[in-house]
C-alpha cells in the first residue's frame, strides 16, 4: 500500500509516500503546479468558469446544476459536459499542468447527475449519435477521457489517475461512467470517500470492497476527509474513526489511502493524534491489516 496527502496548498507533510496538491479544485481557482507533488484538477465542477459563463451550466428537467439546486447532490456549479470551449481549454490546461508536475489526478470528469445534460447542444449531439440516451452519455465521458489520457500519458509522459464518486452501482445512469471503459485509460483510480464523520466504518469498508471488485487490476486509491477549508474543529472526523477506517479499508483491498486537509500543518495535527491513539492501534492488530498500523507507527519519529 501507498499513503498520500491531499492538500490545498503546495506544501508537503513529512512521512508519506506521495503528495497530491489541489491545483484546481471544484471552486475553480487555479494555483501553479509544483514539480514534486501530483496535481489534482476538477474539470466540470468549476464555480469560477460557471460564474464567467453562466450559459455553460449543465441543464436537466430538474433544473440547472447550480450548487443551489437541491434536486441533486451538487456541492459546486457543474458545467455542461459537451461545452466545446471548456473541453478544449481544459485539455490544454491539464497537459500543461502534467508537464509541470509528476502527474495529474482528475475529479469531476462526468455529467452532473441523472438527467443531465439537456441543453440544445447535448440534445442535438445525442440525436445525431443514434445511440440511446445513456449510451450517448457514456460515449461522451469515455471519449473525452481518452483525449485527456492521451495528453497526460502519451504526450506529457506523466502518471494519470481518474477520480470517481463513491457510487459503485449507479455511476452509469447518474454520471455516464463505465468503469470498464475507463480502466485502460488510467494508471490508477481514485475514489473520493469524503464524510464529516466515519462513525460507521462498515459502510466505507463495503464500498472499498465493492470498488476493488469492480475495478479489477487497476490500483484503487481512496481519499478520506481529515480537515477541510474553513472547517470547525468540532465538526471533522475523529482521528480514532480515521485510524479504524484506514485499517478496515486496507484489509478490504485499498492499494492507496489519501488524507485530505486544507493545510499541510493539519496533516501534522492528524499524525500527532494518530500517534497518541496507542491503545486503539494496539486493539486493531487483530483486524487483519498490519501494513496500515506499521505506517501509522512510522509517524512516531515525526511528531516527537
Ligand atoms: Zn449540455
Amino acid at each position: 500500500m501507498k499513503f498520500g496527502t491531499y492538500v490545498f496548498e503546495p506544501k508537503k507533510a513529512e512521512g508519506f509516500d506521495f503528495h497530491l496538491f489541489r491545483v484546481k479544485p471544484e471552486v475553480g481557482r487555479r494555483l501553479p503546479p509544483v514539480s514534486d507533488m501530483y496535481s489534482n484538477v476538477a474539470i466540470f465542477g468549476d464555480n469560477v468558469t460557471a460564474r464567467n459563463h453562466p450559459d455553460w451550466i449543465s441543464q436537466s428537467p430538474l433544473g440547472p446544476a447550480w450548487r443551489t439546486n437541491d434536486n441533486f447532490n451538487v456541492r459546486w456549479d457543474i458545467l455542461c459536459h459537451t461545452q466545446p470551449e471548456h473541453r478544449a481549454e481544459q485539455l490544454d490546461y491539464i497537459e500543461d499542468v502534467a508537464r509541470h508536475s509528476p502527474g495529474v489526478w482528475l475529479n469531476s470528469i462526468h455529467f452532473a447527475d441523472h438527467g443531465h445534460c439537456t441543453c440544445p447542444r447535448c440534445q442535438e449531439l445525442w440525436k445525431k449519435s443514434g445511440l440511446s440516451w445513456l449510451e450517448w452519455r457514456r460515449k461522451e465521458v469515455t471519449d473525452y477521457m481518452k483525449e485527456v489520457s492521451e495528453r497526460v500519458r502519451d504526450r506529457a509522459k506523466k502518471k494519470f489517475v481518474i477520480g470517481v464518486l463513491p457510487d459503485p452501482v449507479s455511476s452509469y445512469e447518474r454520471f455516464g461512467i463505465d468503469f470498464d471503459d475507463l480502466a485502460p485509460l488510467t494508471d490508477e483510480f481514485l475514489v473520493v470517500m469524503f464524510s464529516k464523520n466515519y462513525a460507521t466504518p462498515w459502510y466505507w469498508e463495503m464500498l472499498t470492497r465493492g470498488f476493488k471488485k469492480l475495478l479489477k487490476d487497476v490500483p484503487l486509491n481512496i481519499a478520506l476527509y481529515v480537515f477541510g477549508p474553513g472547517d470547525n474543529p468540532s465538526e471533522v472526523p475523529a482521528p480514532s474513526e480515521l485510524v479504524t477506517l484506514s485499517v478496515r479499508a486496507g484489509r478490504a483491498g485499498a492499494d492507496g489511502i489519501l488524507y485530505l486537509t486544507d493545510k499541510a500543518s493539519q496533516i501534522w495535527d492528524f499524525q500527532k493524534a494518530v500517534v497518541d491513539r496507542v491503545e486503539l492501534r494496539e486493539r486493531l492488530k487483530t483486524y487483519g491489516c498490519q501494513e496500515v498500523l506499521d505506517f501509522f507507527k512510522s509517524w512516531e519519529k515525526i511528531v516527537e
